[in-house]
């Protein structure tokens, strides 16, 4: 970020230091800020299909410039960072396996890889959890969510994922760059609660704070 020796880290300590990072009180279901304990207003009347979301850092400032440099192929150093973050977020999940948020294939063709598949496995790895990278396909390229109400972003995402195999009894985590409104996560965890999934938590290296209007 600033050009300084960061020695073998990917950044200096002053950069690190300065990252957005969610704190205080945050809703255990979407990891968005709440006044006091538990859940927040939206979670309350709409239960997402997801039962927890970890979520170390922001989506702002430095954390986006650094997403946005891993989705494109040129910060592909980052992603042992963001690993790492992943793991200080959630060290010792109570799960069964590790799931990447799934790339439909034409945009696997173009980017050449899921920085997400990339993440989850890193993650998986470190805390000793099966990855299954093959085990949810996405169906529909989903169209850019930016500007669609909360509402119209559900709509958007509807039967996005197939599964091809039962996740009967399964905690699952799903491993995600980013999440925005939430909605294609939600859809994700509802398509694996179908196939069986007992508990689906969220685990993104950022969050946006704020959510596109209902
Ligand atoms: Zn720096
Ligand atoms: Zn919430």
């Amino acid at each position: 970020m600033c050009g300084e020796s960061s020695r073998h880290e990917a950044l200096c300590a002053a950069c690190d230091a300065e990252l957005p990072r969610a704190l205080g009180a945050l809703c255990r279901c979407c990891g968005l800020p709440v006044p006091g304990e538990g859940l927040c207003g939206r979670c309350l009347r709409r239960p997402p299909a997801f039962d927890a979301t970890h979520a170390p850092l922001v989506y702002a400032g430095a954390v986006r410039a650094m997403v946005l440099a891993l989705k494109h192929g040129r910060g592909f150093a980052l992603v042992d960072w963001f690993a790492q973050a992943l793991l200080c977020s959630l060290p010792e999940p109570q799960a069964d396996c590790v799931l990447p948020m799934p790339l439909h294939p034409a945009r696997l063709a173009s980017r050449g890889f899921n920085q997400a598949a990339e993440l989850a496995r890193r993650y998986a790895r470190g805390v000793g959890l099966p990855c299954r990278l093959q085990d949810v396909v996405r169906r529909v390229d989903t169209p850019k969510l930016a500007g669609l109400r909360q509402q119209e972003r559900k709509r958007a995402v509807r039967g996005s994922f197939v599964c091809r195999q039962d996740f009967s009894g399964q905690r699952i985590i799903v491993v995600d760059d980013v999440m925005t409104s939430g909605a294609t996560l939600a859809e994700l965890a509802a398509t694996l609660k179908a196939s069986g999934a007992s508990a689906v938590t969220n685990l993104v290296v950022a969050r946006t704070l704020r959510l596109p209007s209902r």
